[in-house]
């Protein structure tokens, strides 16, 4: 399932049919294997973060990123529609915007599931490797806290919460489903 649900979301973001997703997941026969992991919240989560799908600094520095996928109910494995994601990351020094919202956004699944998250790669910090922290949760269930990590700089990390590289490009690409 993973390598289908891989190629899957490689395919919605390469043609932009909205006919892929539904057509493929209606049949309900999928698994989604396991729930996406919790990971700690960590001591810099703010609540209230805006909705935009650019947490873009222009003065930034570091390289763009972009962090793409699905969300998915694991019951039944059907891409789930007006989902938001509220991811927080360190800046290009490592610090956390205490006073505002940078690097601070709310993001939706659209109405095939699917997620867009426009930012600065973060850097590692204090001995942690990079992350980005997220809090998310389907209609009626629980928050999902949780933090995505990226290849080869993970240690410690649960290997299910290491991204996908994306499509090459001239701005870098990563993927990462979210089973809830
Ligand atoms: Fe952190």
């Amino acid at each position: 399932m993973t390598i289908s649900r891989r190629t899957l979301v490689l395919a919605a973001f390469a043609v932009p049919s909205t006919a892929l997703v539904p057509s493929f997941l209606a049949r309900g026969q999928q698994s989604c294997g396991l729930v996406t992991p919790a990971d700690m919240e960590g001591p810099f989560y703010k609540a209230g973060a805006p909705l935009k799908p650019s947490l873009i600094e222009p003065d930034s520095k570091a390289e763009k990123l972009i962090v793409s996928g699905l969300v998915f109910s694991m019951s039944g494995c059907r891409p789930l529609a007006g989902i938001r994601l509220d991811f927080w990351h360190a800046d290009d020094k490592g610090t956390y915007d205490h006073a505002g919202f940078r690097y601070r956004g709310v993001v939706e699944t659209d109405a095939q599931g699917r997620y867009r998250l426009e930012t600065n790669l973060p850097p590692p910090y204090m001995g942690r490797p990079r992350h980005i922290h997220v809090k998310t949760q389907a209609r009626g269930g629980p928050v999902l806290t949780t933090q995505l990590y990226f290849p080869g700089e993970s240690r410690g990390a649960d290997k299910s919460l290491i991204v996908r590289p994306g499509p090459a490009g001239p701005v870098r690409t990563v993927l990462f489903d979210f089973v809830l």
